[in-house]
């Protein structure tokens, strides 16, 4: 007889009474005997962030910026939710390959590149009518260039350098390279924007810098289009930053920028994702045993440990070991030993407490201890890698 993976799994359900329930459905298009990890994306919790934004924002336009496959929640399945809410105005990228996917999976509302382009792809991009940033000293020329390969004037938002030293024109040359810009039969501007450092102290001056550069450029007749600036941080804490538009990224996914014991005060946000996989292996060490890489962890006294076939390659950071946690069941468990490529290890304690085939979710909106606020805190990493690094490759379900 053939022992199929799920004739298995039913058999050795039925076996032990802690399997019970073990193998229910957990989400639609996940197989109920697959082990390997899998994504969970919620959209009503997008939908509650970014009502949360707008309501920070006072009702303030939300471009929302999905770059890095929509910090780890899936490009497509979070700007599918996202084109479908009427706070959200437009979205923004970094990379031209995302932006060409928004298109191509026929999301509708603007597009605005944040990121460099070549020629070529500025001309793809704008057939496609993705908007593109400038800030180049031959921003004039390119225009032109894309402008006659398009026939009709470039779409763009012009990009000002205020003080983060990364992209963007210096502010201390907007003015004379403002004058240089081809008049609107070529260059059809939509909006003019920076970003701060997110240093406290820093980001007010920044502002200013801004702002200035805006009244003396209107002065001389210049047009700006729509002001945008805050990202999320300058959402919760920067008002004088939410000016024409706000453009948060983390926090309509469920993540706190940066003080998020205060910022859980000032505005709940929800994990818009779950990440999750099943147990596959339920094991007792000896006093003396060891778990993992490098014989980090070494049992004190007799102890279960259970396997989740989930790594860093999917996400998990390898410092989840320094305090990260998953669930199985309604109980929690420490990351222990080492985190490997594609496994984790858990200590169960002294109770043989789960079995293969149990869910455990590592990510998680219901549970506090489980958000990516509370796994960067434990580990050390940024609440901006645990969700970006989730791995593009792993299934995305919507639930
Ligand atoms: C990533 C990014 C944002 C969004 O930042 P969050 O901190 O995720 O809200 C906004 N603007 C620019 C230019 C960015 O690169």
């Amino acid at each position: 007889m053939t022992v199929t993976r799920r004739s298995f799994m039913a058999a050795a359900a039925a076996a032990a009474p802690l399997l019970d329930g073990a193998f229910a459905p957990v989400a639609p298009g996940i197989a109920e005997d697959r082990f390997d990890p899998w994504i969970e994306v919620l959209p009503k919790n997008l939908r509650f962030n970014t009502a949360q934004v707008a309501r920070l924002a006072q009702g303030r336009p939300i471009i929302a910026v999905v770059k890095n496959n929509a910090y780890g929640v899936g490009l497509i399945e979070a700007a599918r939710v996202l084109e479908a809410d009427a706070a959200v105005a437009a979205f923004a990228v970094v990379k031209t390959d995302e932006a060409l996917s928004l298109r191509k999976a026929g999301i509708k509302k603007p597009v605005l590149l944040m990121g460099m382009c070549t020629l070529e792809e500025g001309r793809e991009l704008l057939e496609r009518d993705v908007q593109l940033s400038l800030y180049t000293d031959d921003a004039a020329e390119r225009v032109a260039a894309l402008a006659e390969k398009l026939g009709r004037p470039v779409k763009a938002h012009l990009y000002l350098d205020t003080g983060l030293g990364r992209l963007g024109m210096p502010f201390h040359r907007g003015l004379s390279w403002l004058e240089t810009l081809p008049d609107a039969k070529t260059l059809d501007i939509r909006g003019t924007f920076m970003a701060f450092t997110e240093e406290q102290d820093f980001d007010p001056k920044q502002i200013t810098r801004f702002e200035q550069l805006v009244r003396e450029a209107r002065a001389h007749g210049a047009r700006l289009g729509r002001l945008h600036a805050a990202s999320s941080n300058g959402v919760f804490h920067l008002k004088e930053s939410h000016l024409d538009l706000v453009r948060p990224g983390i926090a309509l996914f469920g993540g706190y920028p940066s003080r998020w014991e205060e910022e859980r005060r000032i505005a709940e946000l929800r994990v818009a994702v779950r990440l999750r996989c099943r147990v596959v292996r339920v094991e007792r060490l000896r006093k003396g045993d060891s778990a993992g890489y490098g014989r980090k962890y070494v049992a004190k006294a007799p102890t279960w440990l259970a396997t989740l076939p989930v790594g860093h390659v999917d996400g998990v950071p390898r410092s989840a070991v320094e305090g990260a946690h998953a669930r199985i069941g309604s109980a929690t468990y420490p990351v222990v030993g080492a985190v490997s490529a594609s496994h984790c290890i858990v200590e169960l304690g002294a109770d043989r407490t789960a079995s293969v085939g149990d869910v455990a979710t590592l990510i998680d909106p219901d549970d506090r201890r489980l958000s990516p606020n509370a796994v960067a805190a434990a580990t050390g990493a940024s609440v901006y890698d645990v969700l970006m690094h989730l791995s593009p490759t792993l299934p995305r379900v919507l639930v």
